[in-house]
């Protein structure tokens, strides 16, 4: 009992490491263990009573009926029944002379008697016997005719398959005097690992050739890079994106192959990072788009020295697509600041603009001069027309009114329904009542109809401010502006007003 614990250790490690069978005695039973490892479920133990073994000195068989054949000594024989693995004597005509108990065991005799005289042939035959399946059917002659031919050059060990997944190694040694020695081993276990081996390599095999496939036939490229950056793998589609075929880059440095021109696009240190875009540079000098990313393989799970995974991915159609859209954005935004009547900017950029130049003039000292157009009557033209001619007559204005902001940084807006504002930046007061006045007299000339009679013409009204000794900001300008177009149109229309500080003055033409 004290070693009790030692016992059952040993008793499993022996348990694990044996796959013959065997017999033992418990309480004056014999009795039979099979034990056989099964793949993912563990071991598979049969008990079976048996009975008694033979006395060890007759353990060995000695039945043959050639008497002048050799037979084993009783030490010899006490020996080789102790061997784990079987043993038959055969003789030179191919029968059995005598085996160990190990032989009667691995194939199942009880008796020595069942084997003696007979050729192995006709006892491997037999075990089959009851275990033929249609399949098995079919190989039997091709089993028989093996062994054989085995039996025959015996010499080289052979193996044979036994019902029930089992298999035994023979390995015969021929004495001179013809007799031969078969050692028969168990090799079950071996062949249902390297059986297990095999299929976890065909496994294997066929998962690297999945993968291969999907990194070759990807319209994506795959770069593998070891530690110190230098190309491992490079998928093939790289000649599509780039022109380059994958062994001109392998076992480069990455960076030194300069696919791509911006610095830090791919920086690696950092082992992963979002996808990024840029452009790479095609072997044949054009850029494309690439968007990239990588990741950091960890240790264990590196594969020839691959460290880095970087996937590259033509993106050159999407930034195509990003770039159309831009532009279309671009011209969206310009809509929204165009007036799509007559073209001209219109309110919304038109604060920005007189901050500006308010800010500019007062910067470089400089006089700020605005008008404000308001066509004369428009609603009875409109009455009178229609809408569409009142159109017409704010496009034909509109060019007047254009065609007279001749420095860029003038700027012509419609301010309203038939109401436009010109800044004049750097525009003293008398440079602006003449741009005004000859605005005025191009705008009389616009023909509404056929009928000579029938006058268009509009007010203006005008102010200049000098930011410099001026504090009051822009909006006092257009404030001035506003106010003194209002007396043009009280005061008859078809004429300038000029805000001043002190006065508003009238300049009517005709
Ligand atoms: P006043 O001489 O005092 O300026 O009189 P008016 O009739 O020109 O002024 P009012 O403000 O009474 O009418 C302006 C008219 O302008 C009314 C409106 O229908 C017209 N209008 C505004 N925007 C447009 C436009 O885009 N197209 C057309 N055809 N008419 C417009
Ligand atoms: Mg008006
Ligand atoms: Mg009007």
């Amino acid at each position: 009992m004290p070693n009790i614990d030692r016992y059952i250790d040993e008793g499993i490690a022996r348990h694990r490491s044996q796959f013959a069978p065997y017999t033992f005695s418990h309480r004056g039973n014999w009795i039979k263990v099979t034990s056989l490892p099964i793949p993912a479920i563990g071991r598979m133990r049969v008990w079976v009573q048996v009975a008694p073994p033979p006395q060890r000195e007759t353990d060995v068989a000695s039945g043959a009926p050639d008497q002048s054949q050799p037979s084993m000594a009783s030490a010899e024989a006490a020996l080789i029944n102790d061997l784990a693995d079987g043993i038959a004597l055969v003789g030179k005509d191919g029968r059995i002379l005598s085996t160990n108990g190990h032989f009667l065991q691995l194939y199942g005799f009880s008796d020595s008697q069942l084997v003696i005289g007979r050729s192995f042939s006709k006892l491997y035959e037999e075990l089959w016997t009851g275990h033929q399946t249609p399949k098995t059917e079919s190989l039997k002659l091709e089993r028989s005719r093996a062994l054989e031919e085995s039996i025959r050059f015996a010499g080289a060990p052979f193996e044979v398959a036994l019902p029930g997944e089992r298999w035994i190694r023979i390995a015969a040694q021929r004495a001179q005097d013809g007799t031969e020695y078969w050692l028969h081993t168990d090799i079950s276990l071996l062949k249902i690992r390297q059986k297990e081996s095999e299929a976890a390599e065909q496994r294997a095999r066929k998962s690297e050739a999945l993968y291969r496939l999907l990194a070759d036939y990807s319209g994506d490229v795959i770069v593998g890079l070891d530690a110190a950056s230098y190309v491992r793998y490079v998928s093939p589609s790289i000649y599509a994106m780039l022109g380059y075929q994958p062994d001109e880059l392998l076992r480069q440095p990455w960076y030194e192959l300069r696919l791509n021109d911006a610095e830090g696009a791919l920086n690696i240190d950092e082992g992963v990072h979002t996808p990024q875009a840029f452009q790479a540079l095609h072997k044949a000098g054009r850029a494309v788009w690439v968007e990239s990313s990588i990741r950091a393989v960890p240790d264990k799970n590196a594969i020839d020295e691959i460290r880095y995974v970087i996937h590259l991915r033509d993106i050159s159609l999407r930034k195509q697509v990003e770039m159309q859209l831009q532009r279309a954005n671009a011209d969206l935004a310009k809509l929204a600041t165009v007036d799509s009547l007559t073209g001209l900017a219109n309110r919304r950029i038109l604060d920005d603009t007189i901050d500006n130049e308010w800010r500019r003039a007062r910067r470089e000292r400089t006089p700020l001069s605005l008008l404000l157009i308001d066509i004369d009557n428009f609603k009875t033209i409109n009455d009178h027309y229609g809408h569409q001619v009142g159109d017409i007559c704010l496009v034909r204005l509109a060019a007047v009114l254009r065609n007279h902001c001749r420095r860029p940084a003038d700027l012509c807006a419609r301010y309203g329904g038939e109401e436009f504002i010109v800044v004049l930046p750097n525009t003293e007061q008398w440079q602006a009542e003449q741009i005004a006045k000859n605005m005025l007299l191009q705008a009389s000339q616009i023909r509404v109809d056929s009928d000579p009679n029938r006058l268009f013409s509009i007010s203006i009204g005008q102010a200049t401010i000098s930011p410099a000794t001026d504090e009051q900001g822009w909006r006092t300008l257009i404030h001035a502006a506003d106010e003194a177009l209002y007396v043009a149109k009280r005061t008859g229309k078809n004429r300038i007003v000029t805000a001043s500080a002190s006065e508003s003055r009238a300049v009517i033409l005709q």
